[in-house]
């Protein structure tokens, strides 16, 4: 096959012409950065300002020695993060830092640091709820994940949730300390103790009184459930449950629910 059948002659000439007119560019040469990673919540650093960008970077079997040597897997994604973490902003931070930072922008940051070190798709094996098909989707970290953010990235950490019988209840947003001790959480613990530690983490105050150590467990059922819907819909970050491909037979959706400890293989 000779190259005018591949390409119209019209246009090689065109692409040819257009490159001889054009003049020489010239290659900016830059100091090589790491890849930044958009924080869909914004960090707060310590002088008060809001940073949205961590600079992240790919790992190495030093890292992968240090990672193995953790002590549970929740362990292991926080020592991954400080280690992929080069900067966020301008700052190096300290491993206590990555407690206050928003659990939603930690997911953001692993994502980052799972892309540069293990590439940005993942090969995914699910049946088709249509048609029945099994097949090997393949998920695009990049492209196939939805992020919720923040309107108002200062203001909307914390707001008011009226109560069943008219109390206010004070709330924040979780931050990787509560995200830490709900993956650190042994596996026989039941959905309403994960439900009362992401409470007692996320209530501030009751009518503005400080909340107490068990006023999570006070709540009724219903007030539990109402807290949890509205800090999980406002939470900022990747919706990793929510992914869904195609079918390659049918065309219908096919949930492919991620977490990020499947995508370290953890
Ligand atoms: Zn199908």
């Amino acid at each position: 096959m000779t190259t005018e059948k591949i390409v119209n002659q019209d246009e090689l000439t065109r692409i040819a012409q257009a490159a001889m007119a054009e003049p020489q560019k010239t290659v900016e040469t830059a100091a090589p950065s790491n890849p930044l990673v958009e924080l869909p919540g914004g960090f707060i650093n310590e002088n008060g300002d809001l940073v949205t960008t961590a600079a992240v970077r790919e790992l190495t079997g030093e890292d992968e020695e240090l990672i193995s040597k953790s002590a549970s897997p929740s362990k292991a994604l926080t020592t991954l993060l400080v280690r992929g973490t080069v900067s966020v902003g301008d700052e190096t931070l300290e491993t206590a830092d990555f407690d206050k930072m928003l659990s939603g922008d930690r997911d953001s940051i692993l994502i980052g640091i799972r892309c540069l070190t293990f590439g940005e798709d993942v090969e995914y094996s699910a049946v088709c709820p249509s048609c029945s098909l099994q097949q090997i989707l393949v998920i695009n970290l990049k492209e196939d994940i939805n992020y919720v953010t923040l309107d108002d990235p200062i203001r909307d950490r914390t707001w008011d949730i009226t109560l069943k019988n008219g109390d206010i209840a004070n709330v924040s947003l979780p931050t990787g300390k509560v995200q830490r001790r709900v993956t650190e959480a042994p596996d026989s613990i039941t959905s309403a103790e994960l439900t009362t530690m992401l409470l007692s983490a996320a209530i501030n105050s009751i009518n503005a009184s400080p909340a107490k150590p068990n006023t999570a467990l006070k709540l009724s059922i219903t007030d539990r459930e109402a807290l949890v819907k509205q800090i999980s819909t406002r939470n900022p970050g990747p919706r990793l449950s929510e992914v869904s491909k195609a079918c390659q037979a049918c065309g219908e959706s096919v949930p492919t629910p991620l977490s990020i400890g499947a995508l370290f293989r953890f």
